[in-house]
C-alpha cells in the first residue's frame, strides 16, 4: 500500500515540473478556401496550436514553430467546416422516426456523422430534450471531437398542428403559453427560438394563428432570442416579417416570391437560414439516384438502404399520402413535391439575386434526410440554382457563422477554432468536389472521416472508396 501510495505521489509531482506543452500542427503546401468568398489561395500554410489557427498565410512566409508537427498536404484544398444551420439530431432508427430514438448515444452517432461528412457545427431546430443541451454547454467547455451544437431547444408548435417531434416538443394554445413555453427554453439557455407556421398543405385543420406567433416572436426578443420559423406560405412569411421574425427556417414553397417580400426581409434583415432545397429534393424522388453511391451508403444502415430500395418507397412517393406511425393525421409528405422543389429552387434564386441573407440548412436528421450526406447535396442544389461554388461554400461556412453570432468559426482566419475541411479535390472548380474528403478537423482534433468509417457496422463491411471521386455528378 505504501509503494503504492508514493507511487501517486510522484506521478503528481511530475505532472507538475513537467509545463504543458503547446500542441502545434502545420497544414503546410495547401490551397486555402477561407470561407469568405475570397479567392483560394495555393501555395499556403495553415498553423494550429491548441485547436486554433494561430496563423495562415503562405508557405514562403511559414516560421515552423518548434515541436510541430507538419504534414505535407501538397495538391490538396482546405476550406472551413461546414455549418448546416437546420438539423434535428438523434430522431431514428433505420427510417422509423419516433422520440425514444433521441437518447445521448444516438444523439453522439448523428455528430459524429455530421464531423465524418465535414461538417462540423449544426443548428438544431426545435426538437432537443433538455440533454442536449447539456452536451452543448461540455463541448463549449473544451475541445469536442464531433460537430458542434446550437440548439432551439424545444419549438413552438401550436396543439393539433403541424412541427415538432412528438413526445418532446409540448404544443401550445394560446399567446400566454406561448410566452411562457418561450420563457421556459430561455432559462434553459437556448440559441434560438424554433416556431412552426404551416398546416402541411392544407391537410391539418389547424394553423399557428398570428396573436400567437406573434407574441412567440415578442417574448424571443424580451429574451434577447432571434426566432426562426418554419414557413410554408408566402402569405404567412410577409405576416411573420411583420410581427418581427429574424430567419425561415424553410423557403417559400406555394408560390413565387414577390418584390414585396424580398423587399421586406432586405429592410428587415430577415434571413433565409436554410432553404433545404435538399430535403424537398429528397421527398420529389421515387428512386433516389445515390442509393448506390458509397458516399451516401456508408453513412446509413443496411435497413435504411433496403427500405429505401424498396417497392413499398417508391409506391408511396409515387401515390402518396403516407401514414406516419405516431403523428394524429395523415401527413401526405409525396404530395405535389416535384413542383415544390422547382418552386423552392426558383425562389433561392430569387432571393439571392436580390442580395437576400441566406445561409445553409438541409433540414436533415428525419425520415429520408440523411446527415451529413444532406450537406453536400445543398450544396450542390445551390449551384444548381444559380450559384457560384466559391459562393455556395461562403453561405455554408462565414454566413452561416454570421446567423449564428459566433465569431470563433465559419473561416480560416488566425484566431478561430480550427475547424477545417480537407479536401483531395478543388470545390471551387466543381462542388461535388467537396465530397473528396481527406480529412476533417475540429477544435484541431483529427476526427474519422465518411472514408474511413461506416454507420452501425464495421467498415470492412461498407463499399469501398472509388479510386476517381465524385464519379456521380446527380
Ligand atoms: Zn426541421
Amino acid at each position: 500500500m505504501r509503494g503504492l501510495k508514493l507511487g501517486a505521489g510522484l506521478v503528481a509531482l511530475l505532472a507538475i515540473a513537467v509545463p504543458a506543452m503547446a500542441e502545434t500542427t502545420v497544414l503546410n503546401n495547401v490551397t486555402v478556401i477561407d470561407g469568405t468568398g475570397a479567392a483560394p489561395q495555393p501555395n499556403s500554410a495553415i498553423v494550429m496550436t491548441d485547436g486554433k489557427i494561430v496563423w495562415v498565410g503562405p508557405v514562403s512566409a511559414l516560421k515552423t514553430p518548434a515541436g510541430a508537427t507538419v504534414k505535407d498536404l501538397s495538391g490538396k484544398f482546405v476550406m472551413p467546416g461546414i455549418i448546416d444551420s437546420h438539423v434535428h439530431i438523434g430522431m431514428m432508427h433505420d427510417v422509423t422516426q419516433d422520440e425514444k430514438y433521441e437518447t445521448p448515444e444516438n444523439v453522439q452517432a448523428d455528430l459524429k456523422q455530421y464531423a465524418a461528412y465535414g461538417v462540423t457545427s449544426v443548428q438544431v431546430l426545435g426538437t432537443d430534450k433538455d440533454f442536449v443541451l447539456d452536451m452543448r454547454n461540455q463541448q463549449r467547455k473544451s475541445r469536442p471531437s464531433m460537430a458542434r451544437i446550437f440548439s432551439a431547444g424545444q419549438g413552438s408548435v401550436i396543439k393539433g398542428g403541424y412541427g415538432g417531434l412528438v413526445g418532446v416538443t409540448n404544443p401550445i394554445s394560446t399567446p400566454e403559453e406561448g410566452r411562457k413555453l418561450v420563457d421556459e427554453q430561455a432559462a434553459k439557455g437556448v440559441d434560438f427560438i424554433k416556431l412552426w407556421v404551416d398546416d402541411e398543405r392544407k391537410t391539418i385543420p389547424v394553423k399557428m394563428p398570428p396573436a400567437v406567433s406573434a407574441a412567440i416572436i415578442d417574448e424571443a426578443h424580451k429574451k434577447n432570442l432571434r426566432a426562426v420559423a418554419h414557413i410554408f406560405y408566402l402569405a404567412d412569411a410577409k405576416e411573420l416579417i411583420r410581427e418581427g421574425i429574424n430567419g425561415f427556417a424553410h423557403m417559400v414553397r406555394d408560390q413565387p416570391v414577390d418584390d414585396e417580400l424580398l423587399n421586406m426581409m432586405k429592410a428587415k434583415n430577415v434571413w433565409m437560414v436554410s432553404a433545404t432545397l435538399s430535403r424537398e429534393m429528397a421527398y420529389s424522388l421515387a428512386i433516389m439516384p445515390w442509393l448506390n453511391d458509397p458516399f451516401f451508403t456508408r453513412g446509413v444502415t443496411p435497413g435504411t438502404l433496403i427500405a429505401l430500395k424498396s417497392m413499398d418507397r417508391e409506391k408511396a412517393v409515387v401515390m402518396g399520402p403516407t401514414r406516419f406511425p405516431g403523428l394524429p393525421y395523415e401527413k401526405k409528405v409525396f404530395f405535389d413535391m416535384d413542383r415544390t422543389l422547382i418552386q423552392a429552387l426558383e425562389n433561392y434564386q430569387a432571393m439571392v439575386n436580390a442580395g437576400v441573407e441566406t445561409g445553409m440548412g438541409t433540414d436533415s436528421g428525419p425520415n429520408g434526410r440523411f446527415p451529413g450526406f444532406n450537406a453536400h447535396e445543398e450544396m450542390q442544389l445551390e449551384v444548381a440554382a444559380g450559384r457560384s461554388p466559391l459562393d455556395a461554400i461562403k453561405s455554408a461556412t462565414s454566413d452561416n457563422a454570421r446567423w449564428l453570432g459566433d465569431n470563433n468559426i465559419g473561416s480560416i482566419a488566425a484566431g478561430k477554432w480550427a475547424d477545417l475541411l480537407v479536401l483531395d479535390k478543388d470545390p471551387v472548380a466543381d462542388i461535388h468536389n467537396t465530397e473528396t474528403i481527406d480529412s476533417v478537423y475540429i477544435a484541431g482534433n483529427s476526427v474519422p472521416t465518411i472514408w474511413q468509417t461506416c454507420r452501425d457496422r464495421p467498415e470492412s463491411q461498407c463499399q469501398p472508396r472509388p479510386a476517381d471521386l465524385p464519379d456521380m455528378p446527380y
